[in-house]
C-alpha cells in the first residue's frame, strides 16, 4: 500500500497552521512592530544584548483576532502593563496607546482572523543582569499571523489526551504565575515529557500535589453539577478562564474555583482546558483514564458552542 501521509499522522496539533505560520494571509511579507517600526518580517531584530534574549527578562501576551475584531484586548493589555509593573518594567505607552499599536499592526497585516503576539523585553544591557543597566528601555515587539486553530478539528470532536508533568509548577513562592513572563522552561520541560508520551497537552501539579494548570491553559472540571477551577495562586489567570466562569454564571452553571488533585480529575464527569489559543478544549483522557464516558462531556459541547458565539461576535473592531 502507498504511504498516505494524511492516513498514518496521529491528530494533533493542525501541522497545517502551527502559530507563527501564516494561513491565507496577506501575499506580501508580513510586517512586525520593533521599537516604534513596522518593518518587514525578515528585518525584524532585537540586539543580542537585550536581556529578553540573555535572561528572559520580559513579558508577552497572546491574543486573537476573529472576523476583523480582537477578543478581549483591554484584558490582556491589563495583564500584559500588571506583568510588566510587577517586574519593574515601565512600558513608555498608556494601555489605549498599547491597544491602538496592537490594533494598528493587525490592519497593517490585513488580519482578519489571527494570533497576535505583543513582547515587551527589558532591553539591551550589559552581559550581568543587573536591569539598571537596560539604560535605553523596554523594547516592544508585535507580531501578527493570520491564523486560525491550534488543534484540528478531529480532536476537538474526540476530546485532547493529557499526561501529567513530572515536574512541579514553579511555586508562587519563588515566581508570581500571574506575570506572564518571557521564562517558560518550566511548562516546556513538562512540555517536552508531554511529546515523549504522544500526548496533546500537559497537566501540571503545584508543590503540594494539587492540579495547578496545564503548560499553556487552565485546567477545568464537571463534578456533580458543579463547574471547578484550581484559585490562580498557582496558575495564570487566563482571560479564557475568566470568559469560561462569566459564562458559566450566564448560562446558571454553578461554578467555583476550588483546589482538587488528580483522584478528582481521573473521576470527573468532565474535564476541559483553557486557553487563547486552544480556546475551550475537551480533554477525554488524563494519564490513561478516561474522563466520564471517554468523549467530550455536554456542558463542556455547550460552553464550546458558546465560546465560539461569544469570540465571532464581540471584540474590539480592527478596522474602524
Ligand atoms: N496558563 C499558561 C501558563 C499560559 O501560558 C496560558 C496562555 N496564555 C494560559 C494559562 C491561558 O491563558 P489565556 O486564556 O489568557 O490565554
Amino acid at each position: 500500500m502507498e504511504h498516505d501521509e494524511r492516513r498514518v499522522r496521529p491528530i494533533g496539533i493542525n501541522p497545517m497552521s502551527p502559530i507563527g505560520q501564516a494561513v491565507g494571509g496577506p501575499s506580501t511579507e508580513p510586517l512586525v512592530y520593533v521599537d516604534g517600526e513596522f518593518v518587514p518580517q525578515h528585518e525584524a531584530k532585537i540586539s543580542v544584548f537585550d536581556h529578553g534574549l540573555l535572561y528572559g527578562d520580559g513579558v508577552f501576551e497572546g491574543i486573537r483576532a476573529y472576523n476583523r475584531r480582537i477578543f478581549k484586548l483591554e484584558r490582556h493589555v491589563e495583564r500584559m502593563f500588571r506583568s510588566a509593573h510587577a517586574i519593574q518594567i515601565e512600558i513608555p505607552h498608556t494601555r489605549e496607546e498599547f491597544a491602538g499599536l496592537i490594533k494598528e499592526a493587525c490592519r497593517r497585516n490585513a488580519i482578519t482572523n489571527g494570533y497576535l503576539r505583543p513582547v515587551v523585553t527589558r532591553g539591551p544591557g550589559d552581559l550581568g543582569l543587573d536591569p539598571r543597566k537596560c539604560k535605553q528601555g523596554p523594547s516592544i515587539i508585535i507580531i501578527t499571523v493570520s491564523w486560525d486553530t491550534l488543534y484540528e478539528k478531529e480532536l476537538y470532536e474526540r476530546g485532547l489526551r493529557l499526561v501529567t508533568a513530572a515536574v512541579r509548577r514553579v511555586p508562587p513562592q519563588s515566581l508570581s504565575p500571574s506575570i506572564k513572563s518571557m521564562n517558560y522552561l518550566n511548562q516546556i520541560l513538562a512540555r517536552i515529557q508531554g511529546n515523549e508520551s504522544g500526548a496533546d497537552e500537559v497537566l501540571m501539579l503545584d508543590m503540594q500535589g494539587y492540579v495547578s494548570e496545564a503548560s499553556a491553559d487552565n485546567v477545568f472540571i464537571v463534578r456533580e453539577g458543579k463547574v471547578l477551577t484550581p484559585p490562580t495562586s498557582t496558575n495564570l489567570p487566563g482571560v479564557t478562564r475568566e470568559t469560561v466562569l462569566e459564562l458559566c454564571a450566564e448560562l446558571g452553571y454553578p461554578a467555583q474555583e476550588q483546589l482538587f488533585t488528580l483522584f478528582e480529575v481521573y473521576t470527573a464527569d468532565e474535564c476541559f482546558i483553557t486557553g487563547t489559543a486552544a480556546e475551550i478544549g475537551p480533554v477525554s483522557v488524563v494519564d490513561g483514564r478516561k474522563i466520564g464516558d471517554g468523549r467530550p462531556g455536554k456542558t463542556t459541547t455547550h460552553l464550546m458552542k458558546k465560546y465560539k458565539e461569544l469570540v465571532t461576535t464581540t471584540g474590539t473592531p480592527i478596522y474602524e
